[in-house]
């Protein structure tokens, strides 16, 4: 973004941050529940939150449990709920109008494996350097679930009431199978929208300047579908015209120059109006022609040809692992492909199954969906009250930054409740810049200069979008 939109006051406060030391130098620095934040992210790394024998992810709940219930929750309506060899929690903060639909904020409390002997630092002991905090779950995201349980123990501490109840919903198996994500989806189907501090976010310039603020309203789906074609064999000193890997061949060839029909939803619309002011200029003419008018058949060539793009214009399928044959001198009696597809939303894996079918035009071919627990999801609709509530709580320390509509390529716990109608957006305000994004890798860490505009920011949305 252009430096100059910012206030002098926030352009002090970004030299500060590039040095690594930020200062909260925006109006309403809240001490009090910066230091909580910090405290309960530091006891949130050390627990090892991960699936598997020894998962702690109940013992983080129980912790955090108990800093919601001092903080002035009544110890009923804070749940734990154990599933299997993880957990997950509800928090429900009251509000005064019980008719009213809840607004869910959510997360979860489970991080990806981290093997110490690979760290430079051990994964589960927090430890700050140079304004930065390391550990597993630094980014991904505890970081998120200490902002969301300091700024709402700070709500109760100023005595602030919500119209409607406010119900945290924070996962255990989020990185895996997502169970507890879709029980609490089941729990709260007919939820007012859901704030997911797990999407969506802020990307800082490597010399530190923030540069947009990603809103996530819909995510691609994944689907891996195995293709396969069987033959008798025989002796390879015999062949004969049909053969497995042949014909298995001959199909991915067709699959590959295949291109889906391009979509375009409000979302992907709007990032690419956004994307195009950063864009060198033939990127940027074909985005905003695309934009226009998505049956452009050079504006769908240029953005095909870009790896970065492609995703962003319709569903994509690709081979990603193929096996046949059985021995060096038999004819093969099988040969199989996995083909990966980010399906656009609004489209169905039967769709994409129907599509590959077809494409294919094998009548041996057989093709299996293979179930990896995912959903395909809905996009949500760019809310006029959601964006001008994230407008209002950026502003506080990161005045005009550029908020930027954006489709998710992977899946979080958004997708079950989209797919059960309840608008989800991906909204943490975490920046970060592409140099420190370690999320799910090694030596995860984030500034801690995010942490209070986080918790001032968060108290913007839950405050206007609770009443
Ligand atoms: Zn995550």
């Amino acid at each position: 973004m252009p430096v100059s939109t910012l206030s002098v006051r926030t352009r002090a406060l970004m030299a500060a941050c590039a040095l690594g030391f930020c200062a909260p130098a925006f109006a309403g620095p809240n001490p009090t529940a910066e230091a909580q934040t910090l405290d309960i992210l530091k006891h949130a790394i050390a627990f090892r939150s991960v699936q598997g024998p020894g998962n702690q992810t109940p013992l983080f709940a129980a912790y955090l449990k108990g800093q919601l219930v001092a903080g002035g929750f009544a110890p009923e309506d804070v749940t734990i709920t154990p599933v299997d060899d993880t957990a997950f929690l509800v928090a429900r903060y009251r509000g005064s109008d019980p008719k009213l639909k809840p607004l869910l904020l959510s997360g979860h409390m489970d991080v990806v494996e981290a093997k110490p002997a690979d760290w430079e630092r051990d994964p589960f002991t927090p430890v700050i350097e140079n304004g930065y905090i390391y550990g597993r779950g630094a980014t991904d995201m505890k970081f998120g679930d200490a902002t969301l349980v300091a700024t709402l123990v700070d709500l109760k501490r100023q005595k602030f009431t919500p119209k409607r109840d406010v119900i945290l919903v924070l996962s255990g198996d989020e990185e895996t199978i997502m169970k507890t994500t879709q029980m609490l989806a089941a729990k709260f189907p007919d939820a007012y929208m859901l704030l997911n501090a797990d999407g969506g976010g802020g990307a800082l310039s490597e010399d530190g300047k923030p540069e947009y603020f990603i809103l996530e309203g819909a995510e691609k789906a994944y689907g891996d579908y195995q293709l396969t074609i069987t033959n008798p064999g025989g002796h390879s000193s015999a062949p004969r015209k049909e053969n497995a890997i042949y014909e298995l061949s001959a199909v991915l060839t067709r699959i590959g120059q295949h291109q889906f029909t391009p979509q375009i939803n409000e979302i992907t619309k709007g990032y690419f109006l956004a994307a195009a002011d950063r864009a060198e200029p033939s990127t940027a003419a074909a985005m905003r022609a695309f934009a226009a008018d998505p049956t452009d058949k050079a504006a769908i060539a240029t953005l095909t040809a870009d790896p970065a793009e492609v995703g962003h214009i319709g569903t994509t399928c690709v081979a990603t692992m193929v096996n046949g044959g059985h021995a060096l001198n038999a004819l093969p009696q099988r040969a199989t492909a996995n083909i990966n597809c980010r399906i656009f939303p609004g489209t169905s894996f039967k769709q994409v199954e129907d599509e590959l079918v077809r494409v294919a035009a094998e009548p041996k071919m057989q093709i299996h969906f293979i179930d990896t627990g995912t959903t395909a999801s809905p996009a949500s609709p760019m809310r006029k009250d959601v964006t001008d509530a994230v407008r209002a709580g950026l502003d506080v320390a990161y005045k005009g930054v550029p908020i930027v509509p954006g489709q998710a390529s992977g899946a979080s716990d958004s997708m079950w409740f989209r797919v059960r109608g309840v608008p989800s957006y991906g909204v943490a305000p975490i920046f970060i810049k592409d140099s420190d994004d370690f999320s799910h890798g090694l030596n995860e860490r984030t500034q801690l200069f995010n942490i209070a505009p986080g918790v001032a920011y968060w108290k913007v949305l839950i405050t206007r979008l609770s009443n």
